[in-house]
């Protein structure tokens, strides 16, 4: 009997790459291609990768160096670079890994199965760019083991942060047609899932690509197609947030009471040299609405320290923002400087110990006020959607409607992935909460 052929997948970075890697291993089972665990297993090994910081672009370089030297003992063995340093670096990857077999970027995931059988009749294929025609075939993404269904309703990104490379490697913005994304979002329906994730780098930025409508309109369809019991959506740009957004979080209540909103700084001069378009002020006005429209709203953030010219002065004032704000979340990172964008080219670079430095300060800053807002949650109980076993023999894990992380006993009747259960809250840490899943209530004759 001839063996299957396997594929090993690595993915790295953003919630938009776990579902081109999801795209990808679709369009392989399809062909009859398994996943594996095993690199060494496997026939094709595909690094979809990020390349928003350095340190991840060393990663994938490094694995890459990894990987070819299976090669050794398995001939046959394709190793392709995705994801966005495959569009950063193009045919340079293949210049400087001699045995990389090909490059896809992320317009191009699509093309897989095609790429593949061109690398297989002999051509180093680099598939970049952004075509205006991009296949994207719904019924073939591989959804297993997830518990929410994503929906990319807008790729790419049309702003010009001076630290980013987004708009580089995943494009000009594109918004999908609401038909296609509605169609979208009731197949998942169809197939049990719950929770819907609809995806962006800039997602408050939909438009209608032919007609009327904003992200509101698109917020209004989704949350009203009957079996959505929660919609998320992942990442707002706070400049591109209107009123009647404000509005449509407030008026739905399966659009979950969590909104990833990054800020970047607390500091006004650094806003501006980051060029994002907004002052603190504006910011904390956004926030305001936003809590008015919704109580139980739970933010998180991304911030980056260490940005040229960002002063002590600048980053107490980044301080204050957490302190004030009071995010259930924060992402923060080391700037870092990368090709084709704009900062690099500022003046006052920061010490990178001097950035450690901070940093440390302010995820100390960050662990207390996570500490006791979830202390404040003991006592209560939450609507679970369970996403996986925990680490503990027999206890499970899920998701709050407010996306934080909670553990409890799975009992005699485990809940499958993706189902939902009621738990109430027996113990808090900073990151995660620890709970009692209620008994079902009697049913009354
Ligand atoms: N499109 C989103 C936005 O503009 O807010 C998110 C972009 S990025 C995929 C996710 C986060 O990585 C950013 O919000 C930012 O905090 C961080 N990031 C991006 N470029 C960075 C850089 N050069 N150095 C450090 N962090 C960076």
């Amino acid at each position: 009997m001839t063996r299957a052929r396997r594929f090993f997948l690595e993915t790295w970075g953003c919630q938009m790459n776990e579902l081109d890697s999801q795209r990808m291993a679709g369009q392989l089972m399809q062909q009859g291609i398994l996943p594996t665990r095993e690199p060494a297993e496997a026939d094709i090994i595909l690094l979809n990768s990020c390349s928003v910081r350095e340190k991840a672009e060393q990663k994938v370089y490094s694995r890459l160096g990894e990987y070819r030297l299976l090669k050794k003992d398995r001939a046959h063995l394709l190793i392709g670079l995705c994801g966005c340093v495959a569009q950063q670096e193009g045919e340079r990857a293949l210049a400087r890994v001699p045995d990389l077999d090909f490059v896809l970027g992320p317009a191009r995931v699509g093309e897989l199965q095609d790429v593949v059988a061109r690398r297989r009749a002999g051509e180093r294929v680099v598939a970049t760019g952004f075509p205006e025609n991009r296949a994207y075939d719904i019924d073939t993404v591989s959804r297993h083991g997830e518990y929410k269904g994503m929906v990319t309703i807008i790729e790419g990104c049309n702003k010009s942060c001076t630290f980013c490379i987004v708009p580089q490697t995943r494009g000009p913005e594109r918004s999908r047609p609401s038909a296609e994304i509605l169609r979208e979002v009731r197949h998942l329906l169809d197939y049990g899932f719950r929770e819907i994730e609809l995806l962006g780098q800039t997602v408050n930025h939909w438009r209608e690509p032919a007609g009327e409508g904003d992200f509101a309109d698109l917020l209004d369809e989704v949350a009203r197609l009957p079996g959505v019991d929660r919609l998320r959506f992942v990442t707002s740009f706070p400049r591109d947030f209107t009123p009647r957004m404000v509005a449509a979080v407030g008026r739905h209540a399966n659009i979950c009471p969590y909104l990833h909103l990054p800020v970047q700084s607390g500091s006004d001069a650094v806003l501006r040299r980051m060029g994002r378009g907004y002052t603190r002020r504006e910011y904390r006005d956004l926030v305001e609405q936003l809590r008015r429209a919704r109580p139980d709203l739970a933010l998180s953030t991304d911030l980056i320290v260490g940005f040229p010219g960002e002063t002590e002065e600048d980053f107490a004032q980044t301080l204050e923002l957490v302190r004030e704000v009071r995010f259930a979340v924060v992402y923060a990172f080391k700037y870092s400087p990368r090709p084709g964008t704009a900062a690099p080219r500022l003046t006052g670079a920061v010490d990178p110990e001097v950035a450690s430095e901070r940093l440390q300060r302010l995820f100390a800053l960050q662990e207390g006020i996570q500490r006791e807002i979830n202390q404040s949650l003991v006592g209560r109980d939450f609507e679970v959607i369970v996403t996986g076993w925990g680490k503990q023999p027999g206890t499970q894990t899920g998701r709050t409607p407010c996306h934080r992380v909670i553990h409890f006993a799975a009992g005699s009747e485990p809940v499958p992935l993706g189902g939902v259960t009621r738990v109430e809250v027996e113990s808090a840490f900073p990151h995660s909460l620890l709970g009692r899943r209620l008994e079902r209530p009697a049913v009354s004759a």
